[in-house]
């Protein structure tokens, strides 16, 4: 262990010199070769100083006007070299129409705020680490430039991840998600982090970057783009998704997106950020590596290593390795399955346990609950459907939303004749069909809750139905799924949950690959409850880090961090805005009790009478309650509530009370007293004053 880390210190020394001998530079050629680089980093330097100015300025101005050519971009094109990167997929020269700014892309032609161009993977890229790697000890101990990390969600919970990365007047913010309520968050939709800090610093937000399209990565987009409406970044299906979710917000007319491709840099004031190809539970999901005069911090978003993926390439760990040689400063890694050990399996082989299901069950009818967002199972799904001549049904909004944008993309094949609309069901025989839904998590307006309760208007389950979960309850979720399931069985269907789900998440054995590969001088692990976190913190102590080169951040914690140091010096606003229906964090601490309040204890409503200017008890009061007690049952318990209700505003009258809320509070209070005594419980009291 000790001896690895030494040799990681030597070979930091001389980078240069290192990368040279990687290309296969001779010995006596490599003075020359480092003569000339010398050179050229010099001359690389006084551009970049003349393009600072013109760099600010060009965004300023294309925040407004949209697309503009950056000088300094073509700068670096010419710097470096314009020949793309083979596209790592190969399929990602499509655009998702839009409107403005979600431009076709052209190879080599920056465009827009942040300039997107494809690069050539060359050995000699200076990043701001070289630049400092190259001065003395005694400079590097007064300049190392730092940069700041600051995630405003996502580290308590899975969810709400966002994350603002901040170099003097540059904010890049990664992912915009949301939260769904806890359990006594009554009545709340959703939830989204609180973005203030971003407002404060408005100005210096050059732009969004998406990772993938998951909930928890870009659900809060729509509400946040309200408040901070710049640039957003994403690949293809993830910039579709999101596209869906704007056009129901309004927002496709007034903000500015683009969609990227695997190998694509992009610039975004003192920030380059470059996606990188992973895998997921979702297709098109991204890495990234995100450059900063720092360093290189390195995201890996959320992913998995699968060498046999449904759709598309495997992941660029060769490009992870190439950044690890230049030098990482930090990487942020997916702490979900830090926990689980081993590898995660391919999406692969979850088809074959669907081959052997569809094999097995040839006499009844088939209904799949999985994510709708998870299109390589959906297309594995349909793939067997069409190979045992079954007929497809898609139920459940959210499963037709993704399926219908997944296919424009070309990200889903589904062969013709295969797909049926729901109301030809009735045309098959239960064998010939499949049924994919939504509902796999138990969630109880999904289609497969409606089914298995019987309120589903197309679906009746039975016994010749065999439901199958491909998906594993997040967390929180088990009882509503075991509900669920529970259901289905009592109507006679076979239910099937076992092996027929993988997960989109790195195992312990696929973290350590990354971490390996990436060699990051800090680990920062994100993505997961503070368990997951620790999982993770521990595992990177077995690759020989140490303690003090691990940070596992709270949300709202500044962390500055350089090639000198890493530390948590401050701390920003952050926290949970509620929403429910169309209101945005109007729903705060006091409703919410009043909520829990009301669910727990129910109410009673105390209405009556009194003659203006008297105060008489002219009528009343008249006694009603929900959720406290059924009433036609409790007779005597609201006989004598009325009766201390009375004995209360009489008191008042006596004393010579005029003030309303004299009445009302003598009332609250008797009547607390009352139902305590009684009940042992504490309904929320609302004393109604008629005044005649
Ligand atoms: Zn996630
Ligand atoms: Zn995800």
């Amino acid at each position: 262990m000790a001896k690895k880390i030494i040799i990681k210190k030597g070979l930091k020394k001389d980078p240069a010199r290192r990368e040279l001998k990687h290309q296969g530079f001779k010995k006596k050629d490599l003075k020359k070769e480092l003569k000339k680089k010398e050179i050229k980093k010099k001359e690389l330097k006084n551009k970049e100083l003349k393009n600072k100015d013109l760099r600010s300025g060009a965004n300023e101005k294309s925040r407004k006007r949209g697309p503009a050519v950056k000088e300094a971009a073509r700068e670096e094109l010419k710097i470096r070299g314009t020949g793309s990167r083979e596209s790592a997929s190969g399929r990602n020269t499509g655009t998702v129409s839009g409107h403005n700014s979600t431009h076709e892309k052209k190879q080599a032609q920056p465009q827009s705020t942040g300039s997107i161009f494809r690069r050539k993977l060359s050995g000699n890229e200076k990043t701001g680490r070289g630049v400092i790697l190259k001065r003395t000890k005694e400079e590097i101990r007064e300049k190392a430039p730092s940069v700041k990390i600051i995630p405003l969600g996502g580290l308590e919970q899975i969810g709400m991840n966002i994350t603002a990365f901040e170099y003097e007047d540059s904010i890049v913010v990664v992912d915009c998600g949301l939260a769904f309520p806890e359990d006594d968050m009554f009545g709340i939709d959703l939830v989204i982090p609180d973005v203030t800090y971003l407002e404060e610093n408005l100005d210096k937000v050059k732009g969004f970057v998406i990772t993938h399209g998951h909930e928890d990565h870009i659900g809060a987009l729509p509400y946040v783009m309200k408040k901070i409406n710049v640039p957003i970044y994403g690949t293809r299906l993830t910039m579709g998704i999101i596209e869906n979710k704007f056009r129901e917000h309004n927002l496709l007319g007034i903000t500015e997106r683009h969609v990227v491709s695997f190998g694509d840099v992009v610039t975004l004031g003192a920030f380059r950020v470059e996606f990188i190809k992973t895998n997921h539970s979702i297709v098109d999901a991204a890495a990234l590596a995100i450059y900063s005069p720092a360093g290189i911090i390195v995201h890996t978003g959320d992913f998995k290593v699968d060498f046999t993926p449904v759709y598309g390439d495997a992941i660029d760990l060769q490009r992870f390795a190439e950044l690890g040689r230049k030098g990482v400063l930090a990487l942020m890694c997916d702490s979900t399955n830090s926990m689980r050990p081993g590898h995660t399996p391919s999406e692969k082989a979850v088809g074959r346990s669907i081959d052997q299901i569809f094999r097995d069950h040839p006499d009844t009818r088939l209904i799949v609950a999985t994510f709708a967002s998870n299109v390589d199972r959906v297309q594995q799904i349909i793939n067997h459907a069409y190979k045992y001549g079954r007929k497809v049904v898609v139920e459940g909004r959210s499963m037709v939303n993704i399926i219908d944008t997944a296919t424009k993309l070309d990200v889903l094949n589904i062969p013709e004749n295969t797909l049926i609309d729901i109301d030809q069901l009735k045309n098959y025989p239960g064998e010939k069909t499949v049924i994919i839904t939504t509902g796999s998590q138990g969630e109880s307006m999904a289609a497969l809750s409606r089914m298995a309760d019987g309120m589903h208007r197309k679906v009746t389950i039975g016994p010749n139905d065999t439901v199958i979960f491909s998906s594993s309850p997040i967390p929180g979720n088990e009882k509503a799924v075991t509900g669920v399931i529970n259901k289905l069985v009592l109507k006679g269907a076979d239910v099937i949950s076992q092996d027929v789900h993988t997960s989109g998440h790195p195992c312990q054995e696929d973290v350590k690959l990354i971490y390996n590969l990436v060699q990051p001088k800090y680990a920062i692990p994100v993505h997961g409850e503070f368990r997951h976190l620790k999982a993770q913190a521990k595992l990177v102590r077995e690759l020989g880090y140490k303690k003090e080169d691990i940070f596992l951040l709270g949300s709202g914690d500044v962390l500055e961090i350089s090639e000198d140091g890493a530390a948590v010096r401050e701390k920003v606003q952050v926290g949970n805005i509620l929403v429910d229906g169309l209101g945005v964090g109007d729903v705060g601490n006091v409703v919410l009790r009043d909520r829990q309040h009301l669910a727990e204890d129910g109410i009673v409503i105390i209405a009556f009478a009194l003659e203006s200017g008297s105060c008489r008890l002219l009528s009343g009061p008249e006694i009603t309650s929900r959720g406290f007690v059924y009433i036609k049952e409790a007779d005597d318990l609201m006989t004598g509530a009325a009766a201390v209700a009375e004995d209360a505003i009489l008191q008042c009258q006596e004393s010579g009370a005029t003030d309303w809320n004299r009445y009302k509070n003598a009332v609250k209070d008797g009547l607390n007293d009352y139902f305590w005594k009684k009940t042992q419980r504490r309904p929320v009291i609302l004393p109604m004053i008629l005044e005649v």
